[in-house]
């Protein structure tokens, strides 16, 4: 038998490159198929939430180190020709970045991109709320740790607790649908407001969803006092009623969904994302585009491909979808965030997009 040359072994992967090129289907080697893209706009925040944004982290990537909605326009068109059919904008705080609003009416144009969504802290949905109805998003993530004013700005450094409710009541109001109100529950932190937040669903149409601390970055505050597995918050809300599974389609994501039985069921439901407890990463269906303009397969490992120098050194479109592919070939079968040595994540949540 002849042995292959290491330019027939390039040839070889190049044609397979090619054809799943071709496909306009983007699977991975362990038959996960690709359709979620999540781009971080900005690494900046206008929040310093002590979980998230690491104190002595305070430099920040200037304009030009961020890709141009130009740019971003580009990659995302390639990646929706190859089979991205959900963009999810997040960061930092998309919201502050300089003209949002006409990059996502430009975005809302690309053909066959039909599911774009927003994850905010929601401290300018008050004000940018219309221009965002108006530019075509209807699907929010909105975050929030805490019902409490005081501990809002513990939490978060600012003391605006207000007009993020205020925020909230408008998006509702005007109809944006589904919103999800993300919600991180942290022992000693927020964990006696687990029902409070939960009994928010029997009288809004909002999905509150909890979401399982992660040890990611800075971590400080990671430590096995202070993370709260689902079961145990399920067990602790369900003194509200009994709680019943919604089923959910592949692309709603990995949250667990529920709604209380006696509930009005126009209302809203309750959902759980464990990545702790319950890893989804079998069911993972994303990619995701750092502000930095790193491709990256999974948001708990470091594995980044540079796809700004790719595009800033002339690259082609073909270029490009080879990067998106090879990614996606590269997607680990799992996370490792739970090893004895926490993994190979290290990277800063506001930059990667949470
Ligand atoms: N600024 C936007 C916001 O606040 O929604 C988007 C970026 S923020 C990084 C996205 C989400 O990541 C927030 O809901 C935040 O609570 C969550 N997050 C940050 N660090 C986390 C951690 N260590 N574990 C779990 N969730 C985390």
């Amino acid at each position: 038998m002849t042995k292959n040359t290491p330019e027939i072994v390039q040839k070889q992967q190049e044609k397979s490159l090619d054809s799943l090129i071709e496909t306009g289907q983007l699977t991975d080697l362990f038959s996960r198929s690709i359709s979620y893209l999540r781009v971080s706009l900005t690494d900046q925040c206008n929040l310093r939430c002590l979980y998230c944004t690491p104190k002595e982290i305070e430099e920040k990537l200037s304009c030009g180190e961020l890709l141009s909605y130009e740019e971003l326009l580009r990659v995302i068109g390639l990646a929706v020709e190859l089979g991205i059919r959900k963009v999810r904008l997040t960061g930092g705080e998309p919201l502050v970045r300089k003209n949002v609003i006409s990059f996502i009416r430009r975005l809302a144009e690309l053909p066959g991109l039909d599911d774009i969504r927003l994850t905010t802290n929601g401290v300018m949905l008050e004000s940018m709320a219309d221009d965002l109805f108006k530019a075509g998003i209807r699907k929010l993530n909105i975050s929030l740790d805490t019902l409490k004013k005081e501990r809002y700005q513990q939490i978060t450094g600012v003391d605006i607790f207000n007009r993020v409710w205020a925020g909230i009541e408008k998006v509702e109001a005007m109809g944006f649908s589904p919103i999800k109100i993300n919600m991180v529950a942290l022992r000693g932190i927020n964990d006696d407001e687990l029902v409070d937040f939960a009994r928010l669903t029997l009288t809004h149409n909002l999905q509150v969803r909890f979401i399982e601390f992660m040890p990611i970055g800075d971590g400080t505050l990671w430590g096995k006092e202070r993370y709260i597995s689902s079961e145990e918050i399920k067990e602790r809300i369900s003194i509200l009623g009994e709680l019943e599974e919604i089923k959910t389609f592949r692309m709603d994501g990995p949250a667990r969904i529920y709604r209380f039985r006696d509930g009005d069921t126009l209302r809203g439901s309750v959902g759980f994302i464990s990545p702790i407890s319950h890893k989804f990463c079998d069911q993972c269906n994303r990619l995701r585009l750092t502000s930095e303009g790193r491709l990256r397969s999974c948001l708990l490992s470091d594995q980044e491909t540079d796809l700004k120098t790719i595009i800033r050194s002339g690259g082609s479109d073909k270029d490009v979808k080879m990067a998106l592919v090879q990614t996606i070939l590269n997607k680990p079968k799992g996370h490792t965030i739970l090893d004895k040595d926490g993994g190979n994540c290290h990277g800063q949540m506001s930059r990667i997009g949470g």
